[in-house]
């Protein structure tokens, strides 16, 4: 095990001392579902820091807010509330349906949204939902004796695998987006190696606004074909403003694929990967057109 050892843990109930404790020298290591942390610890690809943080007891940290204009989901939102919410089923199917896909029961019960993000896999499953609905993340800390909030759009939150511009002293504290007006579409696919507790080989999320048959403010995001989740920027600009006819859709799928940078690894090879963006892209925009 090269795993270090946790001196001190930390289960804190208000928000204050836990970011005190991620501004102290040497900070601390944050705990949400321990999905990721656990297994990373473990095979000795993560260290603990002396401090370990559980923020599962944060108050104001858990559950999905509606706040009229926008939707709140606090950073230790589990994936199994948020596919049990009957007002995300309703703004945001795309997501909806991602945490349906996500893992197993059990994991979904302890995984969080917040844990997802600050992972930064390019494999995230919620990152391709949350990317198409402009969401932006909520980062806190504590300097200078006061509480800082800023807020970042999901879009430039990723750097590299395992690698977000939040800062080492910040808590992601929510994931926030605008809720979607009349007319919004939003699907989800995901393909992995095996039917249940599969880790994206692909995903892909689109989210647009459907308006006497043209898609209007269209939002493409793909996961598992590059660094971090992106956003399909040419893909979306083929389908901007476009009926859904099979010009359009042709277009889309070939940007699409240009959008995507994906690699040869374990679970799949570039080409397979790039082919899965077609599929999935031809098949949402189809099932749009259809439905
Ligand atoms: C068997 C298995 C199957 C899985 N299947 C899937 C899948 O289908 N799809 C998928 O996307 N993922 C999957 N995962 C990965 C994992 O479950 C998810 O990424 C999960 O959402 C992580 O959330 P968590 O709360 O468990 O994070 P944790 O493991 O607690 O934390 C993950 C990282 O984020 C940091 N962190 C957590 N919360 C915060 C916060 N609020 N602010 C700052 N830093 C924070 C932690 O310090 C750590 O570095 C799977 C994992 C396993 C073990």
């Amino acid at each position: 095990m090269t795993t270090s050892t946790v001196q001190k843990y930390l289960a804190p109930t208000r928000l204050e001392p836990a970011l005190a404790a991620l501004a102290l020298p040497g900070g601390a290591t944050v705990l949400a579902g321990g999905t990721d942390l656990a297994p990373q610890t473990e095979a000795g690809t993560r260290r603990y820091a002396a401090q370990l943080l559980n923020i599962r007891r944060v108050e104001g940290l858990a559950g999905i807010r509606d706040e009229g204009q926008a939707i709140r989901l606090g950073a230790t939102t589990t994936v199994s509330e948020i596919r049990q919410s009957a007002l995300l089923a309703q703004v945001a199917p795309a997501l909806v349906q991602a945490a349906e896909r996500f893992a197993s029961e059990q994991i979904r019960n302890a995984a969080t949204v917040g844990g997802n993000l600050c992972n930064a896999s390019p494999a995230s499953d919620l990152s391709p939902p949350l990317l198409v609905l402009d969401a932006e993340v909520e980062l806190c800390s504590w300097r200078g004796n006061a509480q800082h909030t800023r807020r970042l759009p999901l879009a430039q939150f990723f750097l590299a695998p395992g690698r977000t511009l939040k800062e080492p002293d910040e808590l992601l504290t929510a994931v926030v987006f605008a809720r979607p007006g009349a007319g919004f579409v939003s699907r989800f696919r995901k393909a992995g190696p095996r039917p249940a507790l599969e880790i994206s080989t692909v995903s892909l999320a689109l989210g647009a606004r459907l308006q006497d048959g043209r898609l209007q403010q269209v939002r493409v995001a793909l996961g598992s074909v590059a660094p971090t989740p992106l956003r399909a920027r040419r893909a979306e600009a083929a389908l901007e403003g476009r009926a859904l006819d099979e010009a359009a859709i042709a277009a889309a799928v070939a940007a699409a694929a240009e959008d995507a940078r994906p690699i040869d690894d374990v679970r799949a090879s570039a080409w397979y990967r790039g082919h899965l963006v077609r599929v999935f892209m031809e098949e949402v925009l189809h099932d749009v057109a259809e439905n």
